[in-house]
């Protein structure tokens, strides 16, 4: 069995569970899109909003991108942000950093990654050069990077 044949019985298991356990539950969701939140966070498969916060398919609205970045030419966070707040009437819009990002690492590099990826840190690369009196004194590199990853998030 494939690593995506698996993936797709998986999710098969899971939707019978949660029928098993409430046969309305995807009827009363496919009708309800109520969440509080909108959560901005990163594309790491380590850091998935609905798991590390507890909450339930329907509760939190999710963009995520290369080190949950809110960059104002970026239409496709924009859309959902309009979306999210004009239209969900979310209450809260959270934008949430974890400790080691690796598309923060990345950006602390000068290494090559290409056009596409360049691009996108080139937006982190800007915010260290905001903060880079603060953070060219920082001589521990884990320290300097998990503290561009907090000012990454406050810098929105
Ligand atoms: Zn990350």
């Amino acid at each position: 069995m494939t690593s995506y044949e698996k993936l797709l019985l998986e999710n098969k298991a899971w939707a019978s569970e949660k029928i098993k356990d409430d046969p309305q539950y995807f009827d009363r969701l496919s009708h309800l899109q109520k969440p509080e939140f909108l959560w901005i966070g990163c594309s790491d498969s380590r850091v998935p909003a609905n798991e590390i916060t507890g909450t339930q398919p329907g509760e939190i609205c999710v963009h995520r991108n290369i080190a949950n970045m809110v960059v104002h030419t970026d239409v496709n966070l924009l859309s959902v942000l309009d979306y999210a707040v004009n239209h969900l009437k979310v209450q809260h819009v959270i934008v949430c950093g974890h400790y080691g990002c690796g598309g923060i690492k990345a950006a602390l590099t000068n290494h090559d990654y290409k056009q596409v990826l360049n691009m996108w840190l080139r937006n982190i690369k800007d915010v260290y050069r905001l903060h880079a009196d603060e953070l060219n004194v920082i001589s521990d590199e884990e320290k300097r990077t998990n503290r561009l990853v907090e000012l990454n998030v406050t810098e929105k």
